[in-house]
């Protein structure tokens, strides 16, 4: 069932209209001009629209075409009506955004074969838009992980970083790497390295909060953006999560294993950094002093002891 506004100002016709749709199971509002029709149209957000071309005031042309302007009314599939009696032009119509006509009088079963066609067609393009934002989704995450991907990452911090200095805002930039993971890759074997990254990415994506961003950076390598933060919470936030990993006992076939991480912190406020890409350097930067330093420990750029 789907609901059906008729914008014509002929009581015969809208009267017809509504006694076949609902007949066929559809809801059917009224409205008997166009302006009237345009504002159902907003208030009532139907599924599909019949819309007549001669009315007085506001003919079905103008309000096709306001229609096609306004965000919330422009995938409305439109129908126009048009009759043998009055010239109205098809073609015009169809240009402005209507999908296809009915003649006047109505013959019944080409009036709901016409309606459902546009629906069913609505209903498949949705389904098909849905699709589109699932791949988008799976093509920016680490299929591993469950984390986003590199590419991702390094989209959203540039534009991040341009939204951090515009609005005087702070922003720190996390990287996090497994403590000699390829010795550990060479003891257990890779698949047991793959279960310790996928548990990382699923104990990382619980720690952060909502409006932060995590994602896989490379091999053992994660990343985290973290927005409104400044240098000292992001420390906090990494030393937290340095922790958990240090706590954490990974089960794999009987085993239980234990993995340490070392993470670097930068954070735009500092001056020595003006881009997105140097806030990543000195994230990197830091990992390396922390690995310096002896590892399972968090370091932060520009800080010197
Ligand atoms: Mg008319």
């Amino acid at each position: 069932m789907a609901k059906i506004l008729i914008v014509d100002d002929s009581r015969l016709i809208v009267h017809v209209g509504k006694t076949i749709l609902t007949k066929s199971g559809h809801e059917v509002i009224l409205a008997q001009d166009g302006l009237a029709g345009l504002e159902a149209a907003k208030s009532e957000k139907p599924n599909l629209i019949l819309l007549d071309l001669i009315m007085p005031v506001m003919d079905g042309y103008q309000v096709c075409e306001q229609l096609k302007e306004e965000d919330s009314t422009k995938d409305i599939p439109v129908i126009m009506l048009t009759s043998k009696a009055e010239a109205a032009d098809k073609v015009r119509g169809l240009k402005m955004g209507a999908l296809d006509y009915v003649t006047k009088p109505f013959d019944e079963g080409e009036l709901v074969a016409r309606v459902n066609i546009q629906l069913r067609l609505k209903e498949l393009y949705e389904a098909l838009q849905e699709k589109n934002r699932q791949l988008q989704e799976m093509a920016n995450r680490d299929g591993l992980t469950g984390l986003y991907n590199h590419r991702y990452f390094h989209e959203h911090l540039s534009k991040d970083f341009l939204r951090a200095r515009r609005y005087h805002e702070s922003l720190s930039c996390v990287l996090l790497d497994i403590d000699h993971f390829k010795k550990f890759n060479d003891t257990h074997g890779h698949q047991t390295g793959d279960v310790i990254l996928s548990t990382l990415g699923r104990l990382i994506q619980d720690s952060i909060r909502d409006s932060d961003l995590a994602a896989r950076y490379g091999g053992e390598e994660f990343a985290l953006i973290l927005h409104y933060t400044d240098g000292p919470v992001a420390f906090c936030v990494a030393e937290r999560f340095r922790r958990t990993v240090e706590n954490h006992e990974f089960h794999e076939k009987s085993e239980t294993l234990r993995v340490t991480i070392s993470a670097g912190v930068a954070t735009f406020r500092n001056e020595q950094i003006h881009d997105s890409k140097e806030l990543i350097e000195g994230a990197d930067k830091a990992l390396y002093l922390a690995k310096e330093k002896g590892r399972n420990r968090v370091e932060m750029y520009g800080i010197e002891d």
